[in-house]
């Protein structure tokens, strides 16, 4: 079934309301089989309202309208329907009591005639029941298309959209389609070389599609398959999976909505060690995501944010002849918090950062971005030089996200 959606209102073309409808009815549709063909968004205009209707009806079996059905001058969805399918407009006896009856309820709308107009419903349509606001919804078929009209509300529009709208269409497609998600999180490689990485998994023309969505610092692969059954669709994913986990390899760090810090969470957890940090220029941010995890206190020790130098001196015991001659941004230095921070918290692993985030500060042979990381742990003490590129938070991030993914790296080999 080839469905459309369309948001109205001003509001969302001048950018002052994000247009989250659009999100929950396609996620909804996907979660039963069906997916949204194309999307449209208009002002409150009744001549745009109208053309897109006609528009997306010439492609569409059914189309899914949100916005413009209350009862301010502006709201000219339910006319804009009657005009685009050859119906008159007229006061509608159920939906005028539900008005009345919720408006009552509500207790914080007057009964006025302002609120008759959203009683005002095209002919030859359904009623949609709204248990929470005064606009009720509406359907009709118009030249074998399904056009279902539903407040602009989230809250409302979600209920209605869940009780009626998806049950009515999933009733009616044939044959019945199945689609699953998987959901790859990945750190590591740029967007274009993780594009060529896993070129030729998808599968357009078997149900299979392949998504890249990058959310600095990380993206997020989205693999889709949809099929007659569960057994097909999971006989397309499985492999896709697989596919892109081997071309991929260690750079997939979760799956689904788990985040880097609960997979680290999860495996110092699991691995009964401790962990101690110290941070220079992320300033705190690494023991900020660690301690966001509930229960961190099991694994987490202490963060020591030693920013300038007498503070690595006096809390990790960084010999003052290293950083003369080596300055604070450097390996040497870093292994030295690792180990000084390990020793004094009296921890498994010791976590250390220092780098130049600039925007100033970029010496000769140590531009802006460069980083070192270092873990002390009970079998020794790795260090590695990093260059970053972007601006000062870009940086910190990357310095976070990197410091906790070589984390992860370590427990995982463990
Ligand atoms: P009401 O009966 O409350 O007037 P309505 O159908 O007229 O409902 P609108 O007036 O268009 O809906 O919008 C009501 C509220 O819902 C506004 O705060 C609006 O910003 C929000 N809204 C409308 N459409 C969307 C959308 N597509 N995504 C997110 N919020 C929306």
């Amino acid at each position: 079934m080839r469905i459309s959606t369309l948001s109205v209102g001003d509001e969302l073309i001048c950018g002052e309301t994000t247009d989250t409808n659009a999100g929950t009815i396609a996620t909804m549709l996907v979660e039963h089989g069906m997916r949204v063909q194309r999307h449209m968004t208009v002002g409150d205009s009744e001549p745009d309202i109208i053309e897109a209707l006609l528009e997306l009806a010439r492609n569409s079996d059914a189309i899914i309208v949100t916005g413009g059905l209350g009862p301010t001058a502006d709201d000219l969805t339910a006319r804009a329907a009657a005009r685009a399918t050859g119906r008159r407009l007229v006061l509608n006896d159920h939906a005028r009591a539900h008005v009345r009856d919720m408006s009552a309820r509500l207790a914080s709308l007057l009964v006025c005639p302002l609120n008759d107009k959203q009683a005002m419903i095209p002919t030859k349509t359904t009623l949609i029941p709204n248990p929470t606001g005064t606009a009720c919804g509406f359907h009709l078929m118009n030249n074998g298309c399904f056009m279902f009209f539903l407040p602009g509300v989230p809250s409302e529009m979600r209920l209605m959209l869940r009780s009626s709208v998806i049950t009515f269409l999933a009733d009616r497609i044939t044959p019945k389609r199945v689609i699953r998600s998987l959901l790859l999180n990945v750190f590591g490689p740029c967007e274009a070389e993780v594009d060529e990485l896993l070129t030729g998994i998808a599968r357009p023309e078997l149900g299979l599609r392949l998504g890249i969505c990058v959310t600095f610092p990380w993206m997020r692969i989205t693999l889709r398959a949809e099929a007659d059954s569960e057994d097909a669709v999971e006989a397309l994913l499985q492999p896709a999976a697989q596919a892109v986990r081997e071309r991929l390899q260690g750079y997939i760090y979760a799956t689904g909505e788990d985040g880097i810090d609960d997979v680290v969470a999860e495996l110092l957890q699991g691995s009964g060690r401790t962990l101690a940090l110290a941070e220079s220029c992320t300033g705190g941010m690494i023991a900020q995501r660690i301690t966001s995890i509930p229960g961190s206190s099991r694994y987490f020790l202490e963060g020591a944010v030693t920013y300038s130098n007498e503070a690595k001196i006096r809390q990790l015991g960084v010999p003052v002849a290293l950083l003369e001659e080596k300055g604070a941004v450097s390996s040497d230095v870093a292994s030295a918090m690792a180990k000084g921070i390990r020793q004094v918290a009296g921890s498994d692993l010791g976590l250390a950062v220092t780098g130049i985030a600039g925007p100033d500060g970029g010496v000769e042979g140590k531009p802006v971005g460069t980083v070192f990381i270092s873990l002390a742990a009970p079998d020794g003490c790795w260090t590695k030089r990093f260059l970053f590129s972007g601006s000062r938070e870009e940086i910190r991030i990357l310095t976070a996200w990197t410091a906790l993914d070589w984390l992860r790296r370590y427990l995982l080999m463990k």
